[in-house]
């Protein structure tokens, strides 16, 4: 007797998004989401990755999950940051294509039917999003997002883009690819025009938030911004050399000066400049240590190879008993 099996064949789109503590916004973005992808026609899954939430965000996606089969849940053990969480994301995701979008509906969901045609019409393997209006965004967030894009064009390469965020569609090559990628910290956003697979882009406007608070802080735009430059570049390593020899030539100069000085006798005063040159020295010492260490621990963390996430659940176990064909060990961040 044969014993029946439940073989499930990989979607044709997986929807990849991020979520922390976004109880607020889970509803609003499902009600959004599924209307859109069902219209699509053609067989989807929704992986919500939660990003080791401390608010009810779990909770509500599960209960979601049972109106809504293709909902899948990937709960990580804590929040690991929405880069890492996305690539917790990619790597559970079985689709032929991929899109990441947010969870707080500042990207249409709309868009996606956009990014599948395109891809599919145009044979192209990446479509960008591209935001061709941020007025919603805060002033704050334009600037400071215009500072980050202005500066990674100039360290990493004119190949990225001014407004694409994290909202876009990648084919499974370009996923495979992500997956294999040894870095314990990708930025995305970076990483995908890198690779120069062929890519086309659908512009969008960026909307509001719809509920809650942004959960990018100050401090998580910091870490973004040094983890996309020392991932990408040794600019900064090289900025630290040229200090290194402006301060030598300067100190040149400082020498020269006070051996004059103290041939004609006049050796007393110069307490200014003495202080002036002990300071600049020490502090750019300092800023260059500091630059060496950024790069010294992001080596030590890539030597470590620790996982980068783990995932406690993925509701697709429970479903996939027959075909076993993802398991929770696979999707942690080992290789
Ligand atoms: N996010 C995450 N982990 C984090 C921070 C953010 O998964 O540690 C998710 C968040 O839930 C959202 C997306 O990343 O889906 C973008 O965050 P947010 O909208 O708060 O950033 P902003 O648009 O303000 O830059
Ligand atoms: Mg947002």
């Amino acid at each position: 007797m044969t014993v029946p099996q439940v073989v499930v064949s990989p979607p044709v789109l997986s929807v990849v998004t991020p979520m922390y503590n976004e109880r607020e916004a889970v509803d609003h973005f499902v009600a959004r989401l599924r209307p859109v992808l069902d219209r699509l026609e053609v067989a989807y899954e929704v992986v919500a990755v939660d990003d080791g939430s401390s608010d009810a965000t779990v909770a509500r996606l599960l209960q979601l999950r049972t109106e809504w089969p293709q909902l899948r849940v990937v709960s990580l053990r804590r929040n690991v940051g929405h880069q890492t969480a996305l690539a917790a994301g990619l790597r559970s995701a079985r689709g032929d294509y991929v899109v990441s979008i947010d969870a707080d509906l500042q990207d249409p969901p709309e868009t996606i039917g956009e990014m599948l045609a395109a891809a599919r019409e145009q044979g192209v393997d990446v479509v960008y999003g591209v935001r061709n209006d941020r007025s919603s965004d805060t002033v704050f967030k334009r600037r400071t997002a215009g500072a980050y894009y202005w500066m990674m064009r100039r360290l990493v390469g004119p190949w990225v883009s001014n407004q694409a965020g994290d909202f876009r569609l990648m084919s499974r090559a370009v996923v495979d690819v992500l997956n294999d990628l040894p870095e314990q910290r990708p930025v995305y956003r970076l990483v995908v025009p890198s690779l120069g697979f062929s890519s086309a882009e659908v512009t969008y406007v960026r909307a509001e938030r719809v509920a809650g608070e942004t959960k990018y802080p100050l401090s998580k735009m910091i870490k973004l911004t040094l983890d996309s430059v020392t991932s990408f570049s040794a600019t900064p390593l090289r900025i630290a050399t040229w200090l290194g020899l402006l301060s030598f030539l300067l100190c040149l100069g400082l020498m020269i000066s006070g051996l004059v000085a103290w041939g004609f006798g006049a050796t007393v005063p110069g307490w200014t400049s003495l202080y002036v040159a002990v300071l600049l020295l020490g502090g750019i010492q300092l800023i260059c240590l500091g630059l060496l260490g950024e790069y010294i621990g992001r080596i030590y963390a890539a030597v470590q190879n620790r996982p980068q996430f783990l995932v406690a659940q993925d509701t697709a176990d429970e479903v996939a008993f027959g075909a076993a064909d993802v398991s929770t060990e696979e999707l942690a961040g080992h290789r």
